[in-house]
C-alpha cells in the first residue's frame, strides 16, 4: 500500500429515505471506533435525497466518517432539469463523488467524455472523484480487461493536470462481479490495479501512481475483503449490497482483525 491510508467507501445506491439513512449513519458510527479510522477512511455514498440528512448527523456528533454523492451534474447551473452541481454539493459537505459508475455507464450511456466532464466539474468544487472504470464479461471473456479498463483511465483523466490527479481515487470494478456474489479473484483485482497504476506513472509520474488510491469494488464483504487488501495496488474497496448492513460494512472497514 505503500504509505497510502486505505479507503472504505458504501455506494447505497437507491435504497434508504433520509430517515432510513440516519438510522443506518448512527448505527455504523456506534461501531465505528477511533482506531478505525486511525487506519481506514470511512465514506458513506447516500443517495442525493438523504445527503442533507447526513450531513445534520455527521456535524452534530462530529462523526469522523465522511460522506459523498453517487454522481454529480458536468455542467455549473442552469436550465439543467434534475441535475446536481458539485457547488450543490460541496455546500452539504460532500467530500467524494461516485463517478462513471458501470450502472451510469450502462443505464445512462455515460461515456468516457461525460465522464470526465464530471471529473472536471468535482475538481472545481474541491469534492474527490471516485471515477470508476471496468469491464463487462464478454471483454473479460476475451482477455482485453486491462486493455478496456485503461482506455476508461485515459478517457476519464484527459486534460487533468497532476496536481488533482494525484489525489483522485480510481474504483476497478469488474461489472461481472458487482451485485452478482461473483467476487473477482484477489490476483484478478491486483492485475488490473497495478495496470491501473503503471498508467498512473506513465500519463503522469511515479509520484502521481504512488498517490492515487485505488479500490476494488464487486461483490466485497466482511469475509472476502481480507484477500483482497493484501494485494500491493489495492488500497480499499467500493462496497454495494454489504454498505447497507452497518455490521458487514464495519467488518470491511476491520478487515486486519
Ligand atoms: C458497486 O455497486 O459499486 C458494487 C461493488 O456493488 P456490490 O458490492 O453490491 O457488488
Amino acid at each position: 500500500d505503500d504509505g497510502r491510508k486505505p479507503l472504505m467507501a458504501g455506494n447505497w445506491k437507491m435504497n434508504n429515505n433520509h430517515l432510513e439513512a440516519i438510522a443506518l449513519t448512527q448505527k455504523l458510527a456506534f461501531g465505528l471506533r477511533e482506531a478505525d479510522y486511525d487506519a481506514v477512511d470511512v465514506v458513506v455514498l447516500p443517495p442525493f435525497t438523504a445527503i442533507r440528512s447526513v450531513q445534520t448527523l455527521v456535524d452534530a456528533d462530529r462523526l469522523q466518517l465522511a460522506y459523498g454523492s453517487q454522481d454529480i451534474s458536468p455542467h455549473v447551473s442552469g436550465a439543467y432539469t434534475g441535475e446536481i452541481s458539485g457547488a450543490m454539493l460541496a455546500k452539504l459537505g460532500c467530500s467524494y463523488a461516485v463517478i462513471g459508475h458501470s450502472e451510469r455507464r450502462q443505464y445512462h450511456n455515460e461515456d468516457d467524455a461525460l465522464v470526465n466532464a464530471k471529473v472536471k466539474a468535482a475538481f472545481a468544487n474541491e469534492i474527490t472523484p471516485i471515477m470508476c472504470v471496468g469491464e463487462g464479461l464478454e471483454v473479460r471473456q476475451a482477455g482485453e480487461h486491462v486493455a478496456h479498463t485503461l482506455a476508461q483511465v485515459d478517457g476519464g483523466l484527459e486534460k487533468i493536470p497532476a496536481d488533482q490527479a494525484r489525489t483522485i481515487v480510481i474504483a476497478y470494478e469488474p461489472v461481472w462481479a458487482i451485485g452478482t456474489g461473483e467476487v473477482a479473484t484477489p490476483q484478478d483485482a491486483q492485475e488490473v490495479c497495478a495496470a491501473i497504476r503503471a498508467r498512473l506513472a506513465e500519463l503522469y509520474d511515479g509520484e502521481v501512481a504512488g498517490s492515487v488510491r485505488i479500490l476494488y469494488g464487486g461483490s466485497v464483504k466482511g469475509g472476502n475483503i481480507a484477500g483482497i487488501m493484501k494485494q500491493s495496488d489495492v488500497d480499499g474497496a467500493l462496497v454495494g449490497g454489504a454498505s447497507l448492513d452497518p455490521g458487514e460494512f464495519v467488518k470491511i472497514c476491520r478487515y486486519r482483525d
